[in-house]
C-alpha cells in the first residue's frame, strides 16, 4: 500500500494504535486501511474512517496537516482506488471517503499531484460520470474533483478526458431543487479553470455564452435572492474564463457586457446583494475592451535636442508588446514584483555605508566655484564708507562667462541677450541698490510691451469676459474708459495697457510678488514650444484662502457609479461626442461653441489633449515628460466657456502611478480668473466626485505595457464664462521662483544682510539655474567681526529637482522669506551660518511641465554619482560645489533637498544612518563596533515638536540601494555631511496633529520651510548657549504642543482603498462559504434521503435556506450518519480501558 504501511495487518489492530497512545496523531504513520473486500473489511474501514473524522473534526487544521505529513492522503487515496475499481463499488465506504478525502486534499497542497500518481483521478471523474444521477455521490465526487483541481496537470488531464463538458451540464437551468449539487459542480468547474488549456477549451465550446446564459437565468428566476451563492459562482466562473484576451472577446462579443450592466442596475435597487456587485464590476472593468489613447504617440509633444546628438531620441523601453496574449495574471506578477519585500533593497555592505568614494572630477576642477562663495572674499568696504554702494559684484565677470559658455542654443530669447546680461549682473551684485535695480526691470517692462507674441493670454480672456458681461451691466468690473481703449486699440499693446490698468483697479498686494516683474523675468524664460502666453494665476499671484481647507469624505461608492459611466461609453456609443476639443500640437483645432475651451500652452503648463465625451464630461490626456514617453502625473491647464453651477466631469485618463493621494482626502487646486479680478486671488482645492482608479486605456502604440489611471473630479464652476485653471497642486513656475528672487534681494537692507544671487549653470535648454547666499553681513570689517563670518558653517538647501513636486518649491519660498525677515531667529540663523541655496535644481523641468524629468528624460535626482557635465548639467555644479566647499574644510553642517510626496500624508524627512539601516536589513554585521553620531536625529526631533505639519514617525534614516544616486545619500557619504536628508511634504494634508483632517495650503507649506530653519537652532551649540532660552520660547520649543499618534513607517502608506483600484485580482470571494460545510451538509442530506425518497422536493427545501444564506464552518460536525457515528463511539468506548490518554466527551474524542 502506498504512505506508510504499518507494522501491523488487520483494522482492530490500527484502530487500537490509531488511538492506544498518549499522542494519537503520532501514530497515524501505523493506520493500514485494508481495500475493501468482504463484509469484515467494509466495517473495520467505516471504522477507521469514523474514527479519522472524530479526531480531525476535534481539532484545529493543525491535525490534518500533521495526517497529510504522516501520508494520510496517499493512504486514502489508495482505499479510493482500491475500492472504486472494484466491480461492483462499495458505496457505503465510497461516500464517507469521498467525504474525508475532500476535507483533507482542501488542505493538502500536494494532493493533485498525489491523486495522479495513484491514478485517483480518471476514477473519481469516473465515478461521476456513474453516478450523475445520483445527487449525494455526484456531490461527493464534484468535490474531491475540485480538491484535485489545485494541481494544473490534474485539472488538464480532467478536461482532456471531457471532465468540463460532464461537469457543465450538472449546471442546470435556474430550480430549486439539488442546490447542492448543482454548487458542488460549479465550484469544481470553477476549479478546473485554473489550467490556461481548460479555459482555452472552454472558450472554443462557447460555453462562455452559456454561462452567461445560466447567469442570467438564475439572476431573473432567483427572486427570492436564495440562491445568492450559486449566481456568486457563475460570476467566478465568468472571472476565470475571461483570464486571457480570446475569453475577454468572446465575453463582449456575447453580450456580457450588457447582460453584467443591467443585471447590476437591478441588483443594486435591492438589498443584500452587495456580494454580486463588486465581482460584476470588476468584471465589467477587466473586460472593457483596452483602447489605445487617442494619441499619434506615446513620446511627449515636446522634444528637445540633446547636445552631441543628431536628432531627439526617444527614451528606449521598445519592448515589443505582448499584451494580446497576456493575461492579468501576469499584472498581478507584475504587481507583486513592484511590492517585493522592502528589507531587501536596503544597503547592507559596509565598505558601501562607510566608504567615500574618490571625486568624480578632476581636483582642478574645483576652484572654478570659489566664486560661489563671495563671502569669503566680500571686503564689506561699504561697512565702513556707507556713501557708494558697490558697483560691481568681485565674481560678476565670471558669471557673464559661464553664462555665455552655457547659452549654446539660440532662440528667438536671443535678442534679449544683453538684457540678460545685465539680469545678470544686477542680481548678481547683492549690494546694488533698489534704483537701480527697479530701472532696469521697468526697462525690460517696456522691451516687453514691444514683444508682439508675448501677451498674458488668460488675462486677455480674462479681461474681455469681464466686459462683455460689461456691456449688459455696466455696474460690475472694470471701467469705462477701459472698455473704450480695448475698442480702440484692438491690437495686442492695448491689452498689457488693459492688463496693467487692471492690476491697478484689482490687483491684490501680494507679499514677495510683484506681476510686472514677474512678467519681465518670464521672457527671459526659455522653453521647448517657446511659450508666449503667461498663466494667470503665477502673473497674477496668489494668497491662501483665510480658512482651512479639510479633506473631503470620500463618496460612498463613487468609483464604482463612475465605472459604470465608463461602461455606458461602450454600451450607448451613440450618446459620446468624442470630439478633440483641445490639442497642444493643433493650434488651428476650431472648437465648438457650446464646449469647454482647454489651454495649456504656457510655463509649467501640460495638457496635451481635450476629447470631449458627453455633455458635461471631458477626458484628458496629459503630456508626457520631454523627450520621454512617460511619467505623466503632474497637471496643470486652463479651461473656460464654461456655464456656473453645471457639473462638468474631468477624467485625467493617463495617470500612471498605482495610487493616489486623491483616494485619501486630496482634492486638484483651481484659480479663477473672475474671483481674483474681484479681490480673491486664491488658488483653493476644489472638486467632488474624486476617485483615482485604473482604466480601459493602453498607449497608442502599443509598443509599452503601460497600465494607466484615471483622476476623476466633477467641478462647479461659480461664474458663466470664467476663465479658471486647474492643477494636480500649487503651481510655482521657474519664472516665479526667479522673480521672487528679486524682490527678495531688494526687500533686504544690504548692510544687514547679504543676499548674493549667482549663476550655479545654465541648464540643456540655456536657462539659468541660481544659487542664493544668504549670511549676515559682518558687524564690522574688523578682524574678529570677519573671522567669524568666514567661519560660519554652512547649510545647504536645495529643491524642486522633481518638476512635479511644486510643494517643494513653496516650502523652499517660505524659507527664503524666513531667512531674508527681520525676524529674530533669522537674524541669529543668519549670524550663525551661511545659507547656500539652490532653489530650483531643475528648471527646463519646471518650465515645459515635466512631472518627474529633465530633458534628458533622466530623473535628475538619480545622477548623483557620477553626473554628466553636459546632461545633467545642474547636479553635475552642484555637486562640484559641495566638493569644493569639502575642499576649503567647509563641509556643510547640514544638508536638506526639499521634495514632495505623492502617497504619503505630513511632512517628513529621509536622513543616512549606517547602524539603522543594518538593523532593519537585520544584518550579520557587528553594529557594536560602529561609532554614529546620533545628531543626525537632531533636526526631525526638533521638528517634530515646533512643526504642525510635521512626523516624527514618517521619518527614516535607511540608506536604500535604489536610492544610492539620491542626493541625500551621495552628499551623506561622498562629502560626509551627517544630517543630510530629503524633506518630503505631502501633496494632501495631515493626519495628526493640529491640522489633522486638512488639505495644507500654501501657507501651510510656507509654514514649514520657516520651520526648518527653526530646526537649524538645534544644531549649534553656540547658538544654544548665546541665545538659549530666548529663542527656544520664541521658536515654541518649550511647548510640546502636538499630539502625534504613532504610526509605523514601514506599513503602507494608507490603508486599503475602499474600493479596489486595480481590477485584475480574482473575483471577490463571497465570505462563509467552505467546503467543510458543504461537505457537512451534504451528510445530512444523505440522512435525508435515507429516511425519504431520494434527493427529492422535500431534502431540496429543507436545505433552500442553507445554500441561500451562508453557512458557518464548522468542522466538528460529521461525516457520518448519526448512527454509524454512536456505533463508533460506542466501540471507542468499549475500548477505554487499553487507551490512554484519549477522552470522549460529549460524543467528541478528546486527547
Ligand atoms: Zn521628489
Amino acid at each position: 500500500m502506498k504512505g506508510s504501511p504499518g507494522p501491523e495487518q488487520g483494522s482492530e489492530a490500527g484502530v487500537e494504535n490509531t488511538l492506544c497512545n498518549s499522542n494519537p496523531f503520532g501514530q497515524f504513520r501505523y493506520i493500514t486501511l485494508p481495500g475493501v473486500k468482504n463484509e469484515g473489511d467494509v466495517a473495520s474501514t467505516l471504522n477507521i474512517l469514523n474514527v479519522l473524522d472524530e479526531l480531525l473534526s476535534a481539532g484545529s487544521d493543525r491535525r490534518i496537516h500533521y495526517l497529510i505529513n504522516k501520508g494520510g492522503s496517499e493512504a486514502l487515496l489508495s482505499v479510493l482506488v482500491n475500492t472504486g475499481l472494484s466491480f461492483c463499488p462499495n458505496y457505503t465506504v465510497l461516500l464517507p471517503l469521498l467525504h474525508l478525502l475532500a476535507k483533507v486534499g482542501h488542505r493538502d497542497s500536494r494532493i493533485g499531484l498525489k491523486a495522479e500518481e495513484t491514478g485517483a483521478v480518471l476514477l473519481t471523474l469516473n465515478l461521476l460520470k456513474h453516478n450523475a444521477k445520483h445527487v449525494k455521490m455526484a456531490a461527493a465526487c464534484l468535490w474531491v474533483i475540485q480538491v484535485f483541481s489545485s494541481s494544473v496537470s490534474a485539472a488538464n488531464l480532467i478536461g482532456e478526458n471531457h471532465g468540463l463538458d460532464v461537469i457543465f451540464h450538472l449546471i442546470p437551468q435556474y430550480t430549486t431543487k439539488n442546490l447542492h449539487t448543482i454548487k458542488a459542480a460549479i465550484n469544481a468547474f470553477a476549479a478546473l479553470l485554473c489550467s490556461k488549456a481548460n479555459v482555452c477549451s472552454v472558450i472554443s465550446k462557447g460555453y462562455i455564452s452559456g454561462l452567461l446564459q445560466l447567469y442570467d437565468d438564475w439572476h431573473s428566476k432567483d427572486t427570492q435572492h436564495t440562491a445568492i451563492e450559486i449566481r456568486h459562482m457563475l460570476l467566478r466562473c465568468l472571472h476565470k474564463v475571461t483570464h486571457n484576451n480570446p475569453g475577454r472577446q468572446d465575453f463582449i462579443s456575447q453580450g456580457g457586457l450588457r447582460l453584467l450592466y443591467h443585471t447590476t442596475q437591478t441588483n443594486l435597487l435591492m438589498k443584500g446583494l452587495e456580494s454580486l456587485i463588486e465581482p460584476s464590476v470588476q468584471l465589467m472593468r477587466k473586460c472593457l475592451p483596452k483602447t489605445p489613447l487617442p494619441l499619434t504617440s506615446d513620446q511627449s509633444a515636446y522634444t528637445f535636442l540633446l547636445p552631441g546628438r543628431a536628432h531627439a531620441i526617444p527614451d528606449v523601453d521598445i519592448a515589443p508588446d505582448n499584451s494580446s496574449e497576456e493575461s492579468d495574471d501576469d499584472d498581478a506578477e507584475k504587481q507583486q514584483a513592484e511590492s517585493k519585500d522592502y528589507d531587501d533593497d536596503l544597503e547592507t555592505d559596509l565598505n558601501r555605508l562607510c566608504l567615500r568614494p574618490d571625486l568624480d572630477r578632476p581636483l582642478e576642477l574645483l576652484p572654478q566655484y570659489g566664486h560661489l562663495c563671495p563671502e569669503l572674499s566680500h571686503d564689506f568696504k561699504e561697512l565702513n564708507l556707507s556713501s557708494a554702494p558697490e558697483e560691481s559684484s568681485p565674481s560678476s565677470d565670471e558669471e557673464a562667462l559661464l553664462l555665455n559658455t552655457f547659452s549654446p542654443h539660440s532662440t528667438r530669447m536671443d535678442r534679449k541677450k544683453g538684457d540678460s546680461n545685465n539680469e545678470l549682473s544686477t542680481s548678481s551684485s547683492g549690494s546694488q541698490s533698489d534704483t537701480d535695480t527697479s530701472t532696469k526691470e521697468n526697462t525690460t517692462a517696456a522691451d516687453q510691451l514691444e514683444t508682439p507674441d508675448f501677451l498674458c493670454h488668460s488675462s486677455i480672456l480674462g479681461c474681455r469676459t469681464t466686459e462683455r458681461e460689461l456691456r449688459g451691466e455696466a455696474a460690475q468690473g472694470l471701467k469705462e474708459n477701459e472698455q473704450v481703449e480695448e475698442q480702440d486699440g484692438g491690437e495686442e499693446l492695448p491689452h498689457c495697457t488693459m492688463i496693467d490698468k487692471l492690476l491697478k483697479r484689482h490687483g491684490a498686494c501680494i507679499p514677495h510678488h510683484e506681476p510686472q516683474l514677474y512678467r519681465a523675468v518670464a521672457t527671459q524664460t526659455k522653453s521647448i514650444p517657446g511659450f508666449s502666453i503667461l498663466p494667470f494665476p503665477d502673473f497674477w499671484g496668489h494668497v491662501p484662502p483665510a480658512r482651512h481647507e479639510p479633506m473631503v469624505p470620500r463618496k460612498p461608492n463613487i468609483q464604482r457609479e463612475k465605472v459604470f459611466e465608463d461602461v455606458q461609453r461602450f454600451l450607448n456609443t451613440a450618446d459620446i461626442i468624442n470630439q478633440v476639443v483641445y490639442d497642444l500640437e493643433d493650434s488651428s483645432l476650431q472648437c465648438l461653441s457650446d464646449s469647454l475651451r482647454f489651454f495649456s500652452n504656457f510655463e509649467c503648463g501640460n495638457l496635451r489633449k481635450a476629447v470631449h465625451i458627453r455633455r458635461y464630461e471631458y477626458d484628458l490626456i496629459l503630456n508626457a515628460d520631454a523627450n520621454c514617453s512617460q511619467h505623466t502625473q503632474w497637471f496643470y491647464f486652463e479651461v473656460s466657456n464654461m456655464v456656473a453651477d453645471v457639473p462638468y466631469r474631468f477624467n485625467v485618463i493617463n495617470c500612471e502611478k498605482s495610487n493616489s493621494q486623491f483616494n485619501y482626502g486630496m482634492q486638484p487646486v483651481l484659480y479663477s480668473v473672475r474671483e481674483a479680478l474681484e479681490g480673491r486671488p486664491h488658488w483653493t482645492r476644489t472638486g467632488t466626485e474624486i476617485c483615482y482608479f485604473r482604466n480601459h486605456f493602453c498607449p497608442a502604440q502599443g509598443r509599452r505595457k503601460t497600465n494607466f489611471y484615471t483622476l476623476t473630479f466633477t467641478i462647479n464652476f461659480k461664474h458663466n464664462e470664467d476663465v479658471c485653471y486647474l492643477a494636480y497642486h500649487y503651481p510655482y513656475t521657474y519664472s516665479a521662483m526667479k522673480a521672487h528672487l528679486n524682490v527678495l534681494q531688494k526687500s533686504v537692507d544690504p548692510a544687514i544682510v547679504l543676499f548674493r544671487q549667482q549663476i550655479l549653470c545654465s541648464t540643456l535648454a540655456g536657462n539659468l539655474c541660481p544659487v542664493v547666499t544668504i549670511t549676515a553681513c559682518p558687524a564690522s570689517r574688523a578682524w574678529k567681526d570677519m573671522h567669524q563670518l568666514r567661519n560660519r558653517p554652512c547649510i545647504v538647501l536645495t529643491s524642486r529637482v522633481h518638476p512635479g513636486e511644486s510643494n517643494a518649491s513653496w516650502v523652499m519660498k517660505g524659507t527664503l522669506e524666513f531667512l531674508c525677515s527681520s525676524d529674530l531667529v533669522a537674524q541669529c540663523l543668519r549670524e550663525a551660518f551661511v545659507f547656500k541655496i539652490i532653489p530650483m535644481l531643475n528648471p527646463d523641468g519646471v518650465i515645459n511641465g515635466t512631472n518627474r524629468c529633465d530633458l534628458n528624460s533622466q530623473d535628475l535626482n538619480r545622477q548623483w554619482c557620477k553626473p554628466d557635465p553636459i546632461l545633467s548639467p545642474t547636479i553635475y555644479h552642484t555637486k562640484g560645489f559641495l566638493y569644493y566647499l569639502n575642499s576649503i574644510g567647509r563641509t556643510p553642517l547640514v544638508f536638506c533637498d526639499y521634495h514632495g510626496h505623492s502617497r504619503k500624508k505630513n511632512v517628513f524627512l529621509y536622513g543616512c544612518s549606517v547602524k539603522e539601516t543594518l538593523w532593519q536589513s537585520g544584518s550579520a554585521v557587528d553594529t557594536l563596533g560602529l561609532k554614529e553620531d546620533p545628531g543626525y536625529r537632531t533636526i526631525p526631533k526638533t521638528l517634530d515638536r515646533i512643526a504642525p505639519a510635521f512626523s516624527f514617525n514618517s521619518c527614516n534614516y535607511l540608506v536604500e540601494k535604489s536610492r544610492s544616486a539620491t542626493a541625500r545619500v551621495v552628499v551623506w557619504r561622498e562629502m560626509g555631511v551627517l544630517r543630510s536628508y530629503t524633506m518630503e511634504s505631502t501633496y494632501n494634508g495631515c493626519d495628526q496633529g493640529i491640522y489633522k483632517g486638512l488639505q495644507t495650503g500654501t501657507r501651510e507649506l510656507q509654514e514649514m520651510g520657516v520651520k526648518f530653519c527653526h530646526s537649524l537652532l538645534s544644531v549649534t551649540k553656540d547658538m544654544k548657549a548665546l541665545y538659549g532660552r530666548r529663542l527656544s520660547n520664541h521658536i515654541g520649543l518649550d511647548h510640546n504642543i502636538l499630539d502625534h499618534n504613532t504610526h509605523n513607517f514601514f506599513e503602507d502608506d494608507e490603508p486599503p482603498c475602499v474600493e479596489e483600484i486595480e481590477y485584475s485580482t480574482n473575483c471577490p470571494t463571497l465570505k462563509g462559504t467552505d467546503l467543510d460545510s458543504d461537505i457537512n451538509s451534504n451528510i445530512a442530506i444523505v440522512d435525508e434521503d435515507e429516511d425519504g425518497n431520494g434527493i427529492g422536493q422535500t431534502g431540496a427545501k429543507q436545505h433552500q435556506g442553507s445554500i441561500g444564506v451562508l453557512q458557518q464552518s464548522n468542522m466538528k460536525s460529521c461525516l457520518f450518519p448519526d448512527s454509524i457515528r454512536q456505533a463508533s463511539i460506542k466501540t471507542l468506548i468499549e475500548n477505554r480501558n487499553k487507551c490512554q490518554g484519549v477522552g470522549i466527551v460529549n460524543g467528541q474524542i478528546t486527547s
